[in-house]
C-alpha cells in the first residue's frame, strides 16, 4: 500500500477543507492559489494533493486518479456519482440552487399558463429533473459560467445557479423565483481504494465525521 493522494479545487473548498485536515493530522505544504502547483505534498510522507477543478473532483476519484476529495453536491449530482462513496456530508461551502428570472418577468404566471421556458445553466440534470417533477416544459441551454448575463440578453427566460447571498442577482437585476435544493459539499472516496487503502484511509474519514459531529452540536 503505497501513499494517497486527496483531489480539491481551490477557493473555497480549499480553505473550507482545511479545518477538517487539521484534525486528521494532515496539512498541506502549500496554499494553491500562491504556489501555482497542481501537486501538493503535505507534512505526511504518505499523503498528497491534485488540485483540479471543481467539476473534475468527482472524475478524478472515479478513476483513482485520486483516493478521495471534496465536492459540492451540485457537482455530484451532474457527475452521477458511479464509483464514488459518498460518506459524510461536511456541510461546508453552502448555499443554495436556485431559479432566477428578471425582476419583470412573472414566472409563476408563466408556469401557469403551461408557458415553454428557455432555461439558461450549468447544471443540465439537475435543471432537468426540476422542472420534469414540475410538469413545467423548459428548453435547456447550456452554459459554463456567468449565467445571470443570460437572461439579460435574451438568451434564456430564466436561469439555474447557485445563490448564497443574492448580491450578484441583485447586481443583474434578477429575483430567485424557486427553490431547488440546498447545496453543500461532501466527502467522496474511490470505492476500490477504500478496500485496498483502508488502514489509510478510514482514520481520515473518522476525523472528519468528528469534526462535522463536533459543528452540528
Ligand atoms: P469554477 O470556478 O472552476 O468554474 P466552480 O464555480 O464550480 O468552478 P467554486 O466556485 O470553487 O468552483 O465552487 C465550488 C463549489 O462550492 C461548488 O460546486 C458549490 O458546491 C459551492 N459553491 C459555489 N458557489 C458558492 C457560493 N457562492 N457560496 C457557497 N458555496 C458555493
Ligand atoms: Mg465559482
Amino acid at each position: 500500500m503505497t501513499g494517497i493522494t486527496l483531489a480539491l479545487s481551490k477557493g473555497r473548498i480549499f480553505s473550507e477543507t482545511l479545518p477538517l485536515l487539521a484534525a486528521a493530522g494532515i496539512v498541506p505544504d502549500e496554499e494553491p492559489e500562491i504556489s501555482r502547483k497542481l501537486v501538493i505534498e503535505s507534512n505526511r510522507p504518505d499523503v498528497r494533493f491534485v488540485i483540479v477543478r471543481a467539476s473534475d473532483v468527482p472524475t478524478y476519484v472515479q478513476y483513482g486518479a485520486a483516493d478521495l476529495g471534496v465536492a459540492g453536491k451540485d457537482v455530484l449530482i451532474e457527475h452521477g456519482g458511479m464509483g464514488l462513496y459518498q460518506p459524510l456530508d461536511l456541510d461546508i461551502a453552502r448555499c443554495r440552487m436556485m431559479v432566477a428570472a428578471p425582476e419583470g418577468f412573472d414566472y409563476a404566471n408563466a408556469v401557469r399558463q403551461g408557458a415553454r421556458l428557455k432555461v439558461a445553466t450549468k447544471y443540465i440534470r439537475t435543471a432537468r429533473e426540476h422542472f420534469a417533477a414540475k410538469g413545467v416544459h423548459v428548453d435547456l441551454i447550456k452554459l459554463y459560467g456567468s449565467m445571470e448575463l443570460a437572461p439579460l440578453v435574451g438568451l434564456s427566460d430564466a436561469i439555474v445557479d447557485l445563490v448564497s447571498s443574492g448580491a450578484t442577482l441583485k447586481a443583474n437585476r434578477l429575483l430567485a423565483v424557486e427553490h431547488i435544493m440546498d447545496i453543500s459539499s461532501r466527502l467522496i472516496v474511490n470505492q476500490a481504494a477504500l478496500k485496498l487503502k483502508h488502514p489509510l484511509l478510514q482514520p481520515i474519514i473518522d476525523a472528519f465525521r468528528s469534526v462535522v459531529e463536533k459543528n452540528v452540536c
